[in-house]
């Protein structure tokens, strides 16, 4: 068996001592993997009880087109998703197109004019810049009378608390928290740091609603925002909960009163929730939502795998090695652009899909640097998937995510090295 696996491993490209090296340091992760697993196992449980509980049945994969009244499938999914996160209500849709618009939805749908949006957890993700206005935007809520202020982190990366309490006054109406750093960097936040921020400006404003942006956070701990007070947790579906099959879509859940409102501004006020068809593939929400644990803990395995491969080899990774992993975003730090390159193209050469593509640095919109992305995906953008990107500048950092299955993510990890290797940017 083990001279079979090393002959294939050969045959894909992994020459042998970038395997024997990654076997190496797999050896030592055992116990971390077998926590990940304990966690899994946990949150298998979970998304189980919730579908049990719920009554899902086979009745709920099939296709409603039209209006979508009574749609059984998608009414028992938001079910299912409450139940899951345990909250009132929730809004899981395929007419939400993306992270980024579930959390739009979510502010505009909860903020009137005069109302004053708080992050006390410093700038949040590039795409919501726009959302809010913080850069000018055509629709944004600031062309709406919908200010925003924002607090930064601590230098040590900590809540500012004494600034957040200065600017909480009766204008803020919603506190927006961010769980994952996203790409920048400072550090994720665990579910019980977020918990205490949600404790500490409900005693301040007990009726200000606490929206988590949760993407690339779920199921990574046992508990989830929701558990913890926050009034709303949104996220996508091609990230952790679609599990790799969701083809599109976000979620929201949370407290009723406010999954209403979002159900009337994603539809039409009067029509809330009763419209919008599931166009036949609930199927992949609910499939993908049960094998979210078990993608989640693959993909988890890989980020450590990784920073404790380059760490091993000197190269700074945050976050490093023995952490705590508060989400599955992995950067590794290169120092110069061949490194960052020759990363990707160890990730795409790995892929099942567009292996043989040659990634390159391009000059993407919305970027003030020439960007190479690595990403050979089932759903086109998916970040569940092993993906990575790198922009062509100082400090020449790669970030990268996902992995539907371990093994995947460890012959990507593997391929990387071995095309630094070949480079010459590594020698083992
Ligand atoms: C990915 C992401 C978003 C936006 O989601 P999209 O599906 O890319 O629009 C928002 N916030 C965070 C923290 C994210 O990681």
């Amino acid at each position: 068996m083990s001279t079979e696996k090393e002959s294939i491993y050969r045959e894909i490209g992994i020459r042998k001592s970038v395997l024997d090296f990654g076997n190496q340091i797999e050896a030592g992760l055992k116990e971390r993997f077998r926590a990940i697993d304990e966690t899994a196992e946990y949150n298998q449980l979970k998304v189980i009880r919730a579908m049990q509980e719920n009554r899902v049945s086979e009745a709920c994969f099939q296709y409603a087109s039209g209006y979508g009244y009574d749609d059984l499938g998608r009414d028992t999914l938001e079910k299912v998703y409450a139940s899951v996160f345990h909250t009132e209500d929730a809004l899981v849709r395929p007419q939400i197109t993306c992270g980024t618009h579930a959390l739009s939805l979510a502010l505009a749908a909860n903020l009137r004019p005069g109302d004053e949006l708080l992050s006390p957890v410093g700038k949040p993700y590039d795409t919501l810049e726009e959302v809010i206005g913080i850069r000018p935007s055509n629709g944004s809520l600031a062309e709406y009378g919908i200010t925003y202020s924002q607090v930064d982190l601590l230098p040590d990366g900590s809540f500012d608390y004494d600034n957040i309490k200065k600017a909480i006054h009766d204008k803020t109406k919603l506190i927006t928290i961010q769980r994952s750093k996203g790409y920048q960097t400072r550090p994720s936040f665990s579910v019980s740091q977020i918990g205490e921020l949600i404790s500490f400006v409900k005693r301040i404003k007990p009726d200000v609603i606490v929206m988590v942006d949760n993407c690339y956070g779920e199921f990574v701990e046992t508990i989830e925002p929701s558990d913890l007070g926050a009034d709303l947790v949104v996220g996508s579906l091609i990230k952790n909960p679609g599990g790799g099959l969701a083809p599109i879509g976000g979620y929201i859940a949370g407290r009723k009163d406010l999954i209403e409102n979002c159900s009337y501004r994603l539809t039409s006020p009067g029509l809330g929730k009763e419209v919008g068809a599931s166009l036949g593939i609930m199927q992949s929400f609910y499939q993908g939502l049960f094998l979210a644990p078990t993608v989640t803990a693959s993909a988890l395995k890989g980020a450590i795998f990784a920073a404790n491969i380059y760490e091993k080899l000197q190269f700074p990774v945050i976050p490093d090695g023995q952490e705590d992993r508060h989400d599955i975003i992995q950067a590794v730090t290169f120092g110069k652009p061949e490194g960052v390159i020759a990363f990707c193209k160890g990730i795409q050469a790995a892929a099942p899909v567009d292996s043989y593509v040659t990634p390159e640095p391009w000059a993407m919109p919305g970027y003030d640097s020439d960007v190479i992305m690595a990403a050979g995906a089932f759903v086109q953008g998916s970040s569940i998937e092993l993906s990575a990107d790198g922009p062509i500048k100082p400090p020449y950092a790669v970030y990268f995510q996902g992995g539907l299955t371990w093994p995947h993510a460890k012959l990507g990890i593997l391929m990387s090295l071995e095309y630094l290797v070949r480079d010459g940017i590594v020698t083992l």
